[in-house]
């Protein structure tokens, strides 16, 4: 299949696998990307709002109108911690994302080692890889998860604290307010994807790929827990910095802090999950990453577009299927794999 990236100027007069008309691209890759950022954080915007106005209405519900819930709550996670700021930064951001990592990825070990429900496994990108999860993978994925959420994560989350403290973020105290934490959420998606996509296209660099992230790439098929399945300077350089840049910059409240790491360890699962479950962010653009290698390196697909760096992706029927999942019929099924073969064996038959 030509390929725009390998091309000088425009690429034109192609047709996607779909049958639809490609774009030019080089005209309009840059209108493209600040188009889907917009787009990108508009809805997370939008989303925002409307579970904040359900979840509020659901603890006034259970908690007897209590405005002060998530304070409280806040202020009984600081007591516990004996209000000690660096203690609450390192221990307790290190347990809440842990805790929120393997409560996300148990539901997908469980489907992925048993198969159960089965009725799930047809929602699988690569329908035929991990079917069952061998055992001897799974082990080895967690051993280095557990690696790199402790050896490498408790140094570092140590240093952020200690960042963070000199920059004036706060841990005790009001938290702000809902409008801010949602305009600080934009911004730190935007400084991931920035972070994200250069720090990944650098472990693409010959010199680095070798010795760092071809362990990552181990999984051309990934499942949740490769998230985190990377050598511990990638751990640090890809998965953590970037994350925590936002609040640091920002000068963010640690409980923001919080909820914006729950968010980065739900969405990664997802991405490198190897299912597009309905109702759930499409996982199709990273996962087409580590099968092809040199496509996606971005998490909103912001960037990718800007460099050209989904040429190949937005070619392919993965790409139709890369989005939002609003019915149970699989994407696979809407869009499957159309093989020049597969038609002409179709052709042949219809004559
Ligand atoms: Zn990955
Ligand atoms: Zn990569």
């Amino acid at each position: 299949m030509a390929d725009c990236n390998t091309k000088p100027g425009p690429c034109i007069a192609k047709k996607t696998p779909g049958g639809q008309p490609a774009e030019k691209m080089n005209y309009s890759q840059l209108f493209e990307s600040v188009k889907k950022a917009a787009f990108v954080v508009g809805t997370a915007l939008l989303v925002f709002a409307a579970a904040r106005n359900t979840i509020t209405w659901h603890m006034q519900r259970f908690w007897g109108a209590s405005g002060d819930f998530w304070q409280t709550t806040w202020n009984n996670i600081y007591s516990l911690f004996n209000e000690d700021e660096m203690l609450v930064g390192v221990v307790g951001t290190t347990m809440f994302t842990f805790t929120v990592f393997w409560l996300a990825n148990s539901f997908l070990i469980f489907l992925d080692v048993t198969g159960m429900p089965s009725s799930l496994l047809r929602y699988k990108v690569q329908p035929d890889k991990n079917t069952p999860l061998a055992m001897k993978d799974l082990k080895k994925i967690c051993l280095r998860a557990l690696f790199n959420q402790t050896v490498v994560a408790l140094p570092m989350s140590f240093c952020t604290c200690l960042v963070m403290k000199w920059r004036g973020c706060p841990v005790s105290g009001d938290l702000p307010t809902f409008q801010w934490v949602l305009l600080e959420i934009a911004v730190f998606t935007l400084i991931e994807e920035l972070g994200f996509y250069y720090s990944h296209r650098l472990l693409h660099h010959p010199a680095l790929y070798k010795y760092v992230h071809k362990i990552h790439h181990e999984w051309t098929a990934p499942v949740g827990l490769v998230s985190v399945y990377a050598h511990p300077l990638e751990h640090v350089m890809s998965n953590m910095l970037p994350p925590v840049l936002g609040p640091i910059i920002m000068g963010s409240h640690l409980a923001t802090s919080w909820l914006w790491f729950a968010l980065v360890l739900l969405s990664t699962t997802v991405a490198h999950s190897g299912y597009h479950f309905p109702f759930l962010p499409s996982p199709e653009a990273h996962d087409f990453h580590h099968l092809k290698f040199n496509q996606n390196y971005g998490i909103l697909g912001v960037l990718d577009r800007l460099h050209g760096t989904d040429n190949l992706f937005r070619a392919s029927p993965a790409y139709e299927r890369h989005i939002l999942l609003l019915s149970r019929v699989p994407m696979s099924v809407q869009y499957p794999d159309s093989s020049p073969k597969k038609s002409t064996k179709n052709e042949e038959k219809t004559e």
